[in-house]
């Protein structure tokens, strides 16, 4: 139904090689949710990302997109059916125009724009990036950090997802920039995108979240609306002082 979780993972373990990581993980992400998951170094936030967008098989449980189970499918298949993850570390294809950079995003839609239309959508998208804008034939290797933050958010959107996952996209950036990345998220919350955010700061991922999960050694220690767990002290001396 349309209240119906867009992913969910029901008790997701996952690892590499012997040693597991997570350990029944289960989370939700509803229609045009802004969802944090939250947790120190190492927690196994990366884990669940890469467990879920299918670059890493998970050893049990399931993953559930949009009423299909997924788990243990390659990522393009995951992809095709509507996740776009925007990796820790950008990963733009530093040769490649920021134009043919965003171009790659749709290549995960069912169906490809043809020439006219990737423009069109190419014009609505630069409204949000007007940096983007000035720089389409640069190659991307040439962009600042934040660019190439903004950049790879333009990729995952011009893949028009059900659900964009973002890992880490304050890492590396100036503080300022790293308000810009975060005025976007919003933005895009304000305009209904279902989003599953991972970001060591945890303390401004609430501000922009709906709701948070707290991962502590690959498990689900605490989970609430952001609000709550903005207020909650233990978690701020755990986590929110974080960075
Ligand atoms: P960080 O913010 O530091 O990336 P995280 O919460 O995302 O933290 P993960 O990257 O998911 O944590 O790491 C969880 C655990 O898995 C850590 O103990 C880490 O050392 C281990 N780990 C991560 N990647 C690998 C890998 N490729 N091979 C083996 N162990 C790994």
């Amino acid at each position: 139904g349309p209240a119906d979780p867009v992913l969910a993972t029901l008790r997701l373990s996952a690892g590499y090689g012997a040693a597991p990581v997570l350990e029944n993980v289960e989370i939700a992400v509803r229609p045009g949710e802004l969802v944090a998951l939250l947790g120190a170094n190492g927690a196994g936030k990366s884990t669940a990302m890469k467990a879920v967008s299918g670059l890493l098989r998970p050893v049990s449980g399931e993953i559930v997109l949009r009423d299909a189970p997924v788990s243990g499918l390659p990522a393009h298949r995951i992809a095709r059916l509507g996740l776009a993850l925007v990796p820790e570390g950008r990963q733009v294809f530093p040769e490649l125009t920021v134009r043919d950079n965003i171009r790659l995003g749709a290549s995960a839609r069912a169906e490809r724009p043809d020439a006219a239309a990737f423009a069109a959508e190419l014009d609505v998208l630069l409204r949000r990036f007007p940096r983007l804008a000035e720089r389409l034939s640069s190659r991307a290797g040439l962009l600042s950090g934040g660019e190439q933050q903004m950049l790879a958010l333009a990729r995952g959107l011009m893949a028009k997802p059900q659900i964009l996952l973002l890992d880490e996209p304050s890492l590396g950036l100036a503080p300022a920039i790293i308000n810009e990345v975060f005025d976007v998220l919003a933005e895009l919350r304000a305009e209904g995108v279902t989003i599953l955010l991972v970001d060591q700061m945890a303390a401004l991922a609430l501000t922009v979240a709906d709701r948070a999960y707290v991962l502590e050694s690959g498990r689900v220690v605490q989970a609430g609306s952001a609000a709550d767990l903005a207020g909650d002290a233990t978690l701020e001396a755990a986590y929110l002082g974080a960075r």
